[in-house]
């Protein structure tokens, strides 16, 4: 009796090894050696990724972690392929899962170490063991010396750099992501190009625009959704941007890029070209590979993976900067050192410090996470001026569900202004405020919504869908336990459910304004004010501004020379581009003149000091 139980226990404990063999996802296992530290063979890991799922297959033998390839991912090309390339190698290098984040793309660095865990895990491997890191280092410190530090390395850093290096000065770039340009890298590239007659040598099409008539525009365009107490654009720097951007693409085209009109001014207030491309390739990234090249040809010394931290002075000015690196720490003596570090959307503590009436609408900021307002945070050290308010550039989709839906399920990030999904565009819809007022034409400019919504204080918002798209609809129904979201059959119901007074009169107004094709509130054209269907259910979901970039950061001359608060300026310290353009504009951008801006401020500082140090 005995040993036929023992039998059936040893039978079932077999059955139980092959089980856990096959569900653990190894694909070439071998058995576990006493010594060993895994089950040898290929396993499969899966984690969610910025985008969407993360899969890798790891290779171990018994003693080691062999081979990790990401297999499957949505991330986006350029802004994850530091983590995609660097993750692997520095947790086969130090075989620990303790390695240095790859800035701007943690999430993706995240899930793919995540993913890891699990194949650690399946083949049997000590996680506690591989989370204790490698050694800590000691870190080497390099010192550097040039005639010019430029920190950051988007379109600003960029020309900064060419520029003075074919002026004749010895550059050192420092750039904190994997990779340089790769905030510019997805974009469309386009650039304001304003075809006025002061710059008509350089004109990519006919135009009978006076600097004066493009200057009345540029005020117009700003000042939607805008302010009259803010006491900018700044319209004598305005003008030296409009005169300069021919000029700024004219100097691109020497660097290997051509440009032809892709907007004109009727159709975006502006003039804007865009690089001709092969159709292949992204415009950003043709940008930025054509920009590298030619910083690299003129010899400029690069570090990425460098963060500047600390502004050096000497005699009440600026002598370098400090960097540093996974592993090295760098001391950087250079005569002027220019400040191109971006926006500061990244950083909440910014955000709560300039743009605060946005907290409440639970913005999403959708631009480069490693735009944390840097520059104006080592620029204050030294004494900096910052402006005193800040604002947003919206994205192109203006509005997105709340962070809690998008982070739920990345697809709903496919509802906004441009959504993919027939019914999901957010521009035919219904916007209401807590209390279940309209308050914005939700066709209008995201500049003017992003206003309306932040001024007005009577967050949180809500869109309302109706039941017409079963994409939308079952899209819908993954995000209705997040609590952002409410559904009922009927409006009376989803009123009462909502506690939103006025939901079912704004609805019933609504649908008669968008039967007659005339909005009568807020002038939303009729081919955009769409009836709801007569039938629920209808879904409310919480909506707030998305924005990529931001206007604020820190005060400089004419010549982007840092000021401090009393006016003088800090010899040697500089800075460019979205960390400086708040003089640009009163709320809302100009049709692609922060990128013109940027390329403009950049290549004219870079003259300016290289001119200077040859002096
Ligand atoms: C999705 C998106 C769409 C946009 N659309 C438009 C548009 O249609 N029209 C328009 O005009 N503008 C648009 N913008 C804004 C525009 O692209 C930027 O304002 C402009 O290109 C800014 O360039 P920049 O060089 O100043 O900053 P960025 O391109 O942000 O570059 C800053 C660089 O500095 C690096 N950095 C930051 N801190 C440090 C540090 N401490 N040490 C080292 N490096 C550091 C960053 O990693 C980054 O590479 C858009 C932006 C985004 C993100």
């Amino acid at each position: 009796m005995r040993s036929r139980a023992l039998r059936i226990v040893a039978m079932l404990l077999t059955v139980m090894l092959v089980l856990v063999m096959v569900g653990c996802g190894n694909t070439g296992g071998k058995a576990v050696t006493e010594a060993g530290l895994y089950q040898a063979g290929t396993y499969v890991g899966v984690a969610q990724g910025k985008m969407g799922d993360i899969k890798v297959e790891v290779t171990f033998s018994e003693n080691a972690i062999d081979k990790i390839e990401v297999v499957e991912f949505n991330e986006t090309k350029g802004t994850a392929d530091g983590a995609i390339d660097k993750i692997p190698a520095r947790i086969i290098e130090g075989q620990t899962l303790v390695v240095d984040a790859v800035t701007g793309a943690t999430a993706t660095g995240d899930a793919i170490i995540q993913a890891v865990e699990d194949c650690v895990l399946q083949a049997g491997g000590d996680l506690t063991a591989l989370k204790i890191g490698a050694e800590q280092k000691e870190k080497q410190v390099q010192t550097l010396e040039a005639d010019i530090a430029v920190i950051g390395s988007g379109l600003s850093g960029l020309s900064t750099a060419i520029s003075a290096l074919e002026n004749g000065a010895s550059v050192i770039v420092v750039e904190k992501q994997a990779a340089l340009g790769r905030s510019f890298a997805t974009s469309f590239g386009n650039v304001m190009m304003a075809q006025v007659e002061e710059n008509e040598a350089y004109h990519k099409a006919k135009s009978d625009d006076t600097l004066d008539q493009a200057i009345e525009r540029w005020s117009k365009m700003t000042m939607q959704g805008g302010q009259e107490g803010i006491p900018y654009p700044d319209y004598e720097r305005v003008k030296e941007i409009i005169v300069d951007s021919g000029a700024t693409i004219a100097w691109l085209e020497q660097h290997g890029l051509e440009y032809q009109i892709s907007f004109t001014k009727e159709q975006r207030g502006a003039d804007i070209v865009k690089p001709v491309t092969d159709g292949n390739q992204v415009a950003g990234e043709l940008v930025i590979e054509r920009l590298t090249n030619s910083l690299k040809e003129q010899g400029a010394t690069i570090l990425t993976e460098a963060t500047a931290t600390e502004l050096i002075e000497a005699d009440g000015g600026v002598v370098g900067v400090k960097a540093s690196s996974p592993d090295k720490n760098f001391v950087i003596h250079a005569k002027n050192v220019v400040l191109a570090t971006g926006g500061f959307g990244g950083s909440e503590e910014y955000i709560e410090q300039l743009i605060p009436d946005i907290l409440a609408t639970g913005y999403q900021f959708s631009g480069t996470g490693v735009n944390t307002g840097d520059g104006m945070t080592m620029g204050a050290q030294v004494g900096a001026a910052l402006y005193e308010d800040g604002w947003i550039i919206p994205s192109p989709g203006k509005l997105l569900p709340s962070k809690k839906l998008t982070d739920l399920n990345v697809n709903f990030n496919k509802l906004n202004s441009y959504s993919p999904l027939e019914g999901g565009v957010t521009d035919k819809l219904m916007l209401v405020n807590q209390a279940g007022q309209r308050m914005t034409n939700e066709a209008g400019p995201g500049v003017v919504i992003a206003a309306d919504l932040i001024d007005a204080k009577e967050a949180p918002y809500y869109i309302l869908f109706d039941s017409s798209s079963e994409e939308v609809v079952s899209l819908l129904e993954t995000g209705l336990d997040s609590g952002d979201i409410y559904k009922a059959n009927t409006m009376a119901e989803l009123e009462k459910l909502s506690k939103m007074n006025h939901l079912v009169s704004t609805f019933n107004e609504y649908q008669s304004m968008a039967k007659k094709g005339v909005d009568t509130e807020f002038k939303k054209p009729a081919e955009m004010l769409q009836a709801y269907a007569a039938e629920g259910p209808y879904y409310l979901v919480k909506f707030v501004p998305d924005f990529v970039a931001t206007m604020g950061g820190l005060k400089t001359t004419g010549d982007c020379q840092v000021v401090r608060e009393d006016g003088t300026a800090i010899d040697g310290l500089y800075a460019v581009g979205e960390l400086a353009h708040r003089f640009l504009y009163n709320r809302a951008h100009f049709g692609n003149a922060s990128n013109s801006a940027s390329l403009t401020m950049g290549r004219n500082v870079g003259k300016l000091l290289a001119e200077q140090v040859q002096q």
